[in-house]
């Protein structure tokens, strides 16, 4: 019997489940699955994003209502187009086995006269926004009058959105003897009020803690000069070749200026904010779905509805009014149990918030300092050589083979790989070459990082940066490379520090004096067969010297290394015209991008 199996879903969702791949059930679905298939309860859940609240409702939705009627006896709320769409796909894979079992997705800026018919067509189950909910009741074109199953989505976005009044209007129009079941990833007052006023005695299921900020995510800033916000994040962007991001800023206006500053530059990036058409917005999204789009640039209220895995960073790239808003933003990362890091671009003036967000998310940020150009420089090569190993041979090279052979035919191979890193490196090394540092050097008074050392301060005894041959590829993240230097070396708790992982290799920093002893570690170190390297990173400013410096942001950037990674932009079609600039805008100044902003400088900065 398997562990879905064992609570209590028919066969149907278990094959359903099967094709999804999910193996085990999920804390939140463990939870709350045999509770709302074994009794008809109210239930308040509280668990993080990415934990898998979606199948905790849909599974029990789906077994329970009745597909030989017609009648709509579902709804869910949940606060955004995006958001429905989600869990209407989700819930439609789940019923996929089930026959006659019809879901429907209801939402602003879609054509209300096609919702309505689908409706009517009869629809067991309405997925639907708030706003577009209340005017299809106001316009008689659904009937909740007979539901037996309300769910709340996301009930912290909803109020925070001000769908209270909405939400209420609806309720109103549904039954009283219906069951209730709230979800949230966050217990505000607003959600509690909500919980009191319309459900009665309502099971709690927690998972983790409530209010906390996600875990799994690491908690960054870097301190530069408010000029320096934009060449900061291509830094950022730089050191990270395979970031997929979303940046936010604050103004729709910033939003977009950014994005476009990307695109100029060369990176895979798109805009997400409300000026744009429903179309425009679509499209976005799709791409940065796909991974056309490695970095998105979004305002707070157009990214509540991003629902993708795999984000590897979140850029406040301006910090948001609300320090509340900050946990949903940095929410975006670190989803489905995997580690992700939120960075924060600050300047001098805005340290206070740190310390209030530290506050609030109840975690310590790390301070950092944005690498420098040779540092970039460092992984960018390190990245090329990894891309190289692990390009698939295009077999239609090989009728060109014996005229290439003749043109290379006095390079020897040492040579020669020296030659073909150059051809890309050294784009990036006369890009970065002289460049200076971005860093303010006083980062505030405050700011320790997680090693109690301050900020921009390098340890007494000095500080050995050290280059890994194993990264993401390998199964490592931030949290459990550190783990495992700890273990393999037989170091204390706070002696591995720094930790950057990237794809296939990574960075790592300790005190100089257990350098012998890691090095001596990782002399024939052989970890499932395969050699785990260890160097003293090369780059003296990245690794061994007295500065204190961290990398550990990605963005792809302003670099031909990224050329080959798909379209850029995406967004429309005026994007996708630029993206043709890229290799050309390459290796302007990093400030060049502002040219058009230094005019109207006070409206960017
Ligand atoms: P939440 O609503 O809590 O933010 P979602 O329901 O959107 O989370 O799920 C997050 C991701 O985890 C989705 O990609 C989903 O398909 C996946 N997922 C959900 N349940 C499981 C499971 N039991 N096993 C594996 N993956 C799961
Ligand atoms: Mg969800």
């Amino acid at each position: 019997m398997t562990k879905f199996e064992a609570l209590g879903l028919d066969k149907s969702l278990l094959d359903a489940i099967a094709d999804l791949g999910f193996e085990n059930p999920s804390e939140v679905q463990e939870k709350a699955i045999p509770i709302l298939l074994e009794t008809e309860t109210d239930l308040v859940a509280l668990a993080q994003t990415g934990t898998g609240k979606t199948a905790a409702f849909g599974f029990p939705i789906i077994q329970k209502i009745d597909s030989a009627s017609r009648t709509t006896q579902g709804l869910i709320l949940s606060p955004t187009r995006e958001l429905c769409l989600q869990i209407t796909n989700e819930l439609k894979l789940y019923s996929k086995y089930e026959k006659n079992i019809s879901t429907v997705a209801i939402y602003g800026g879609a054509s209300i006269t096609d919702q309505a018919r689908q409706i009517k067509r009869g629809a067991q189950i309405i997925v639907a926004t708030p706003g577009r909910m209340k005017d299809m009741i106001n316009r008689r074109l659904v009937d909740i009058s007979k539901i037996d199953y309300c769910v709340l989505d996301e009930a912290d976005e909803m109020l925070n959105m001000g769908f209270f009044e909405d939400i209420k209007d609806i309720l109103s129009n549904t039954p009283d003897e219906k069951s209730t079941w709230l979800f949230s990833a966050t217990m505000p007052k607003e959600v509690s009020i909500i919980a009191k006023k319309f459900m009665h005695s309502p099971q709690e299921i927690t998972v983790g803690t409530k209010n906390a900020g996600t875990s799994t995510v690491q908690h960054e800033y870097y301190v530069v000069g408010g000029r320096d916000r934009y060449p900061a994040l291509k830094r950022l962007a730089d050191t990270n070749p395979d970031i997929f991001s979303v940046i936010f800023c604050r103004t729709k206006r910033d939003t977009q200026k950014v994005a476009e500053k990307l695109i100029e530059d060369g990176y895979s990036a798109g805009a997400l904010h409300g000026d744009l058409s429903q179309n425009q917005r679509d499209l976005v999204m799709n791409s940065f779905r796909k991974k056309q789009i490695q970095m998105l640039v979004a305002t707070d209220v157009a990214a509540r509805g991003i629902d993708v895995d795999d984000i590897t960073h979140v850029i406040n790239y301006q910090l948001p009014d609300e320090i509340e808003t900050y946990t949903h933003r940095s929410g975006r990362t670190g989803r489905a149990g995997k580690s992700g890091i939120s960075m924060v671009i600050v300047t001098r003036s805005e340290m206070r918030k740190i310390k209030s967000i530290e506050n609030k998310i109840q975690q310590k940020f790390i301070s950092k300092k944005i690498p420098t150009g040779m540092e970039i420089c460092e992984i960018q090569l390190y990245h090329l050589a990894n891309k190289i190993k692990d390009t698939e041979i295009n077999e239609d090279v090989e009728g060109y083979l014996s005229a290439i052979n003749d043109v290379l035919k006095d390079v020897d191979r040492e040579e020669l790989i020296k030659k073909i890193v150059s051809v890309e490196f050294t784009r990036f090394y006369n890009y970065y070459n002289k460049t200076r540092d971005l860093n303010t050097q006083d980062s505030g008074d405050r700011g320790r990082d997680r090693d109690g050392r301050r900020g921009g301060e390098a340890p007494s005894s000095g500080s050995v940066r050290y280059f890994i041959n194993v990264g993401e590829k390998d199964g490592y993240d931030w949290m459990s490379l550190k783990d495992f230097l700890r273990e393999t070396v037989g170091l204390g708790k706070d002696d591995v520090f720094k930790v950057d992982v990237k794809d296939s290799f990574s960075f790592f920093n300790t005190d100089a004096e257990v350098t012998e002893k890691i090095l001596a570690t990782f002399t024939d170190l052989k970890v499932e067969g395969r050699f785990v390297n260890v160097e003293v990173s090369k780059n003296p400013g990245g690794g061994g010297g007295r500065r204190d410096r961290n990398r550990n942001s990605r963005s792809s950037g302003g670099g031909s290394f990224r050329r080959d990674r798909g379209k850029s932009g995406g967004g429309s079609g005026r994007d996708r015209d630029r993206s043709k600039k890229r290799e050309r805008s390459f290796g302007k100044s990093e400030n060049s991008g502002n040219r058009r902003s230094k005019r109207k400088k006070n409206d960017f900065f």
